[in-house]
């Protein structure tokens, strides 16, 4: 989910503050099921994070490529403020690994459709 937002930062061109992210998980039939959710934190939404959902896909292809280009290039253990960190996550930061997060990325490096509900 970090990665995923300082990509979105970065290829929008999107100050990091104004966007923000919570994991979910659900059990369905006995499976886990987790989910990203990455929102606009500014009041009222400024948009930014609908922006992913271009119709061909290619904007939330390249924040994946993008966010597995930050965690795989970097060379700290397990994550650092060039990656993973920031002020706003440093409860957590022992639990940050980068490649943990490249690893699972990399499952959905490719094309990407919008999928319409
Ligand atoms: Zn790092």
């Amino acid at each position: 989910m970090y990665a995923l937002l300082e990509a979105l930062s970065s290829v929008l061109d999107i100050e990091r503050n104004d966007i923000s992210g919570c994991l979910h998980k659900i059990v369905d039939n006995s499976n886990m099921i987790y989910a990203v959710m990455l929102y606009d934190s500014v009041a009222g939404g400024a948009g930014h994070v609908r922006r992913i959902a271009s119709k061909d896909g290619q904007a939330f292809a390249k924040i994946v490529r993008k966010a597995i280009d930050i965690t795989k290039n970097c060379t700290c253990s397990p994550s650092c403020y060039n990656c993973l960190r920031n002020y706003y996550n440093q409860k957590i930061h022992d639990l940050l690994d980068r490649r943990l997060a490249y690893q699972f990325l990399e499952n959905y490096d490719g094309n990407a459709e919008r999928v319409e509900n």
